[in-house]
């Protein structure tokens, strides 16, 4: 008797989607009317009908290495217009959360980051690593400790070097796991795609030069404006505070990357060209920092805010992991602020507390990216990097692999509806 083609549903998966907010799936009958209400879906690929599909299934793997899934904004129209109420928009917030797990090295890691006791544990160990590493350099710099001598100045408490070597550490690890987990995500969905090497079966990769010009930079500006966010309709106003959020932390970025090079560099090489931080009220650079820190807090609010509103209409649902990176942003950006303002204030018994429970935020909101989710910093920029590529390849109007190697690939076609 012949065998049988089965299923084996990943269960892990299908428990890990239920947990994290997907538990309507199972009512979806695959009517299609999601796929059509999307603003964002496209005629080439139409989702998240099968998605739902799919994670019905229990095709943990397939979902996870489905770019689409990361073309999804969450805005809930799909949700809102569902006959079944299987609520797709939040099935698929769901899938995202197992997908970020999917893609995580270490996965202990992904598990601690993406409940609350873990996030709060993480805080308090970094805390603790922020303490030992200010008490060894009070010993170095005989300062006195935990609350130095005199007026407010949180290079005397902890100076960058040190602090340097620990973000750094953290630095190591992130980019490693971001780099590894996109590399992967990147091999599954061009597999996904039918985009692979026909004799050896490894997924396309396309010649760098020409793709960082043609296909990831339009992303990036696609991210930077948020042209496809605001296509949006139920959560539209989403976006203005998604942007202030994502500008305030380009602008911190830059902002401490100037701070870095100033204290750790130019003020040990030159002590005397008044390269000291803090810097004055009216510096540039501090005028930056405080714009981006008013931003983060105002994006996150508003964010806070329609998320509040749009679960209260039903819109949408809010998972744990929803509510822990608003949370950990805001905690971050209030932290920062109260720093700032009791050192101004010189009250250093607050200060220096105030002072290194932001650190331990910002180094837990730091580890996050690979793991929380935050990650889909990195795997929604590679999904559209992904889908523009993959479509030219498609129109025979890009290639992959060394021009000399095109003629041995071929493009499978995608069979996914
Ligand atoms: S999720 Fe709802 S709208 Fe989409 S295919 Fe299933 S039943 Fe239809
Ligand atoms: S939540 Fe919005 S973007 Fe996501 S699938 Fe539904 S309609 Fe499309």
């Amino acid at each position: 008797m012949a065998e049988r083609n089965q299923v084996q549903p990943d269960l892990a998966f299908v428990k890990g989607v239920m947990e994290a907010g997907g538990d309507t799936v199972n009512r979806c009958y695959q009517c299609a009317t999601c796929s059509i209400i999307c603003p964002l879906s496209t005629d080439e690929s139409p989702f998240p009908r099968k998605e739902m599909l799919w994670a019905q299934w229990g095709l943990g793997s397939k979902v996870a290495g489905d770019a689409d899934v990361w073309l999804c904004h969450n805005c809930g129209d799909c949700t809102k217009y569902c006959p079944r109420d299987a609520r797709p928009g939040d099935v698929l917030s769901a899938i995202r959360i197992n997908a970020v797990k999917h893609y995580a090295e270490p996965k202990a890691l992904a598990n601690i980051l993406n409940t609350a006791g873990g996030v709060i544990g993480t805080v308090i160990a970094s805390m603790f690593a922020v303490m030992v590493v200010a008490f060894l350099w009070s010993l170095y710099t005989k300062e006195a400790f935990p609350i130095p001598e005199g007026t407010v100045v949180y290079h005397k408490f902890l100076t960058v070097i040190p602090i340097d070597a620990l973000y750094l550490s953290i630095f190591g690890l992130v980019a490693y796991a971001s780099i590894k987990g996109v590399l992967q995500f990147w091999s599954d969905i061009s597999k996904g795609a039918g985009l692979r090497d026909s004799f050896t079966g490894k997924a396309a990769t396309p010649a760098m030069g020409p793709f960082l010009v043609k296909y990831v930079w339009p992303a990036v500006k696609e991210i930077l404006t948020h042209e496809r966010f605001k296509k949006c309709g139920e959560t539209a106003e989403r976006a203005t505070g998604h942007l202030w959020v994502l500008w305030s932390f380009i602008i911190l970025f830059v902002v401490t990357i100037i701070v870095m090079i100033q204290a750790d560099v130019l003020a040990i090489l030159f002590p005397d060209a008044g390269f000291e931080t803090p810097l004055a009220q009216y510096h540039p650079v501090k005028i930056a920092a405080n714009v981006g820190a008013v931003m983060l807090i105002a994006g996150i609010w508003m964010l806070r805010n329609m998320r509040n509103k749009k679960t209260a209409e039903g819109t949408i649902t809010s998972s744990t992991q929803d509510w822990i990176l608003i949370w950990l942003i805001f905690a971050v950006g209030v932290s920062g602020v109260a720093a700032e303002i009791i050192r101004l204030a010189d009250v250093a018994i607050l200060a220096y507390p105030v002072y290194v429970l932001h650190l331990g935020c910002v180094a837990t909101l730091f580890l996050s990216i690979p793991y929380s989710k935050f990650a889909h910093l990195l795997y929604r920029t590679t999904a559209y990097v992904h889908e523009s590529w993959a479509r030219d390849v498609r129109a025979g109007k890009a290639g992959f692999g060394l021009e000399k190697m095109v003629t041995a690939w071929q493009y499978e076609g995608k069979d996914v509806h």
